[in-house]
């Protein structure tokens, strides 16, 4: 009997997660230092975060804010986006990569996926390009960079902006670049499935001064630097990171050689359990990415499986305890999409063809070995039945 079939013959004791944050009682005793100081907002914790991940992404000035999805819409704003403005983007994505562009009444333009990265395709790009496009929003999908270079030569050649959505791909590099770093503006995201987490947070990267203050301003309802409490100098929100949520940050920072190394070996075990078998297509790793940084472990099925069948195959594998998770759903189909702009199946037919065939798997750093084992041992399993 090999190791597999034991595994797969010995059920689990407890429900396999499909993430979980890597906390240890360094993050614990962060925050509970925080609260004893009664400074839980606008403090030193804050500038600390942001320059020590300004410094990691090599950028700089960070803003640290509530969420990604905050990160991206003080970008959008920032760079003056508004009613009526084109943004080319990906519908192969978290749904707000997208939204950030409508919450100013701009029009999201997608542009079909690379079938290998699953980044956006900059071959498809130039074509949507218009009078009204304002900017670039590239996505580095599930950890990977998306090819910037073209990026940013198509920004160049066409006066346009270049955002970096990189909520998923701290710590990742593109030609030895840190991902973040690029286009104009960028942003990491601190959701608890996120490498790091901060519980909730994002955070925008940007080597533009002036762009800063702005996003600075805006966090914090458009009060100016050193500017009175009550005095605001233009429309703002609260998008503040409390000092709790970055003491966190900073102590996962301090552990992200360990965190990223952890989840590298964890995607490795399932790469060598899973690469020889039928009907499952393992990550793609460019040469470009000189660094990837695991987001998520996402297989892809095979035509003979996918759709319906890959449904069933998620269906059996959470009847088995496992946590898994189709991995994107495109956003062009989402309902309120498909009623605003009037998309439709065939619309986008690489997005489509990948999310119908994805598989997201449990995933993270302490996911122990007998687990994967049990994981890919049960997959194995469903595919043959
Ligand atoms: C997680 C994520 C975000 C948003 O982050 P939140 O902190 O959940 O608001 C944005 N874009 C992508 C691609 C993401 O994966």
């Amino acid at each position: 009997m090999t190791s597999l079939e034991q595994a797969s013959s010995s059920p689990i004791s407890e429900e396999i997660p499909l993430a979980r944050p890597d906390i240890t009682e360094r993050e614990i005793e962060a925050v509970c230092s925080v609260l004893r100081t009664f400074r839980l907002s606008l403090g030193p914790k804050l500038e600390e975060f942001e320059g020590k991940i300004a410094e990691y992404a090599g950028v700089r000035r960070a803003i640290a804010v509530n969420s990604g999805t905050s990160a991206l819409h003080l970008i959008i704003r920032a760079l003056g986006i508004k009613d009526g403005d084109e943004v080319i983007t990906t519908a192969f994505s978290f749904i707000a990569s997208a939204n950030c562009i409508l919450f100013e009444g701009a029009r999201p333009v997608f542009v079909d996926i690379d079938p290998q990265t699953l980044n956006i395709d900059p071959d498809g790009i130039e074509e949507k390009i218009t009078k009204r496009t304002k900017a670039i929003l590239a996505v580095d999908v599930f950890g990977q960079p998306a090819d910037w270079d073209r990026l940013q030569r198509i920004a160049d050649d066409y006066g346009l902006k270049l955002i970096e959505d990189s909520a998923e791909a701290l710590g990742a590099e593109c030609k030895g670049r840190r991902a973040g770093s690029f286009g104009d503006m960028g942003v990491f995201a601190f959701y608890p499935n996120k490498q790091i987490t901060t519980g909730e947070g994002g955070i925008i990267l940007t080597d533009n001064e002036e762009m800063a203050k702005l996003c600075r301003s805006m966090r914090n309802q458009g009060r100016g630097e050193g500017s009175e409490w009550l005095h605001h100098e233009r429309l703002g929100y609260n998008y503040r990171l409390s000092e709790i949520n970055c003491a966190l940050g900073i102590v996962q920072l301090e552990r992200i050689e360990e965190i990223l190394a952890k989840r590298d070996r964890v995607a490795q075990a399932y790469n060598r359990r899973l690469k020889k078998l039928e009907g499952v297509e393992i990550p793609y790793i460019s040469p470009r990415t000189t660094r990837m940084s695991w987001f998520v472990y996402v297989v892809r099925l095979s035509d003979e499986y996918s759709g319906e069948d890959r449904d069933r195959v998620l269906q059996e594998l959470r009847r088995r305890g496992i946590g898994c998770r189709n991995y994107f759903s495109p956003i062009h189909l989402q309902p309120f999409y498909r009623e605003m702009f009037g998309y439709k199946e065939g619309d986008f037919p690489i997005t489509e063809r990948v999310a119908k065939a994805t598989v997201a798997l449990p995933f993270y750093g302490d996911l122990e070995e007998e687990k994967i084992d049990y994981i890919c041992a049960a997959l194995r399993e469903i595919l043959a039945s």
